[in-house]
């Protein structure tokens, strides 16, 4: 079984080669002409995977050693993500499997995101937890097989990544503002300032109040000290992202505890946070969990994770019509 996947729901085009389960390769082309906006352009993102994703098949292809008409099926992401991203790469994969006359095999990006742990050893067991972080999402999801999963938990606002990029962004950091919040809090103290911890019933999450409580501190810090932002820079970072990561924290072990499910996996783009991985590997230890954590690449949007869940599709033999339609808000 070989297969072509492709992912285009944001702002990487990527494309990956499976063979019998294996992935092979994973390009991915970043798309940097958002950086100067502080945000994904969705229109721009379009334009960019028009350009990229013929080239980057290539690539994955050429790569690969498999020639395409040895391909057994053409996979791409459905969901969720920006709708005219999704088109591109969807339209693709539809021409491109009619023309092999191969099958069409949909993937949740989401539930991609989670199969990454399947990409290397060491995998994780069933079932297990899994906390999917990223820009777009903040999940806690319950695996009990390859293709069956729940959400048992999720934000009821913004996205975890989404804070880390706007409280950086009021830090007057550039987009994407996460990985230089990380970068600067190593340096800092974490104890610094005290941002509210927002509690919301069960296992969702919030995370909106803390940029709204950024804004307002800093307004106030700043009208005595103009400078308190390049002053203060490692250690608001620091205590910023202790707060978002002890949120993180007390509803994973709340669902370990109702669950009672010891294997822990993390996914999603925040999952290469490093103070969230020192804190979960600490948390690990104590309490006798599991920890299973992705390779980087594996862990920000990419083509491999689709090629993972489109090999279990196969074996399932769950394959889609030619009449498939993108989903901007696609469930599992
Ligand atoms: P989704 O998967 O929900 O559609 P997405 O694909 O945009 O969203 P990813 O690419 O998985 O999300 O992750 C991007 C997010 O990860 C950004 O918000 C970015 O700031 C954040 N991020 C990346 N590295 C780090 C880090 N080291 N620390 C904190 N956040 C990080
Ligand atoms: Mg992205
Ligand atoms: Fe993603």
């Amino acid at each position: 079984i070989s297969i072509l996947a492709i992912e285009s729901s944001c702002d990487e085009t990527s494309a990956s080669i499976i063979l019998n389960g294996k992935v092979l390769n994973n390009i991915v082309a970043t798309q940097s002409v958002h950086e100067k906006y502080g945000g994904v352009v969705p229109e721009l993102a379009s334009r960019a995977h028009q350009e990229n994703l013929i080239p980057v098949i290539q690539e994955a292809i050429s790569s690969s050693g498999i020639s395409k008409d040895q391909l057994s099926a053409v996979a791409f992401t459905r969901g969720p993500g920006l709708m005219g991203a999704l088109l591109v790469g969807v339209s693709f994969a539809k021409a491109f499997a009619r023309s092999l006359n191969i099958p069409l095999i949909d993937v949740n990006h989401m539930q991609a995101h989670v199969l990454a742990h399947f990409i290397d050893e060491p995998k994780p067991g069933f079932p297990f937890l899994c906390l999917t972080v990223s820009g777009g999402h903040t999940q806690l999801v319950l695996v009990r097989d390859h293709l069956d999963m729940e959400v048992i938990g999720q934000t009821q606002d913004d996205a975890v990544g989404e804070a880390f990029d706007k409280t950086a962004k009021l830090l007057g950091l550039p987009y994407p503002g996460g990985p230089l919040i990380d970068r600067y809090a190593k340096e800092g103290n974490s104890k610094a300032f005290a941002f509210p911890v927002t509690r919301m019933p069960g296992l969702d999450y919030s995370f909106s109040g803390i940029k709204t409580a950024v804004l307002y501190f800093l307004r106030d810090q700043l009208a005595q000290d103009p400078d308190f932002i390049e002053k203060n820079l490692a250690d608001l970072c620091a205590s910023i992202q202790y707060t978002l990561i002890e949120m993180l924290l007390i509803k994973l072990k709340e669902a370990v505890k109702q669950t009672g499910v010891k294997e822990i996996a993390i996914a999603g783009g925040v999952s290469a946070n490093s103070g969230l991985r020192a804190a979960l590997e600490e948390l690990s230890k104590k309490r006798g969990w599991k920890l299973f954590v992705p390779k980087f690449e594996y862990c920000t949007d990419n083509a491999a994770m689709i090629a993972m869940a489109a090999h279990y599709k196969y074996l399932k033999g769950e394959f889609v019509g030619l009449d498939v339609t993108p989903l901007a808000k696609m469930k599992f």
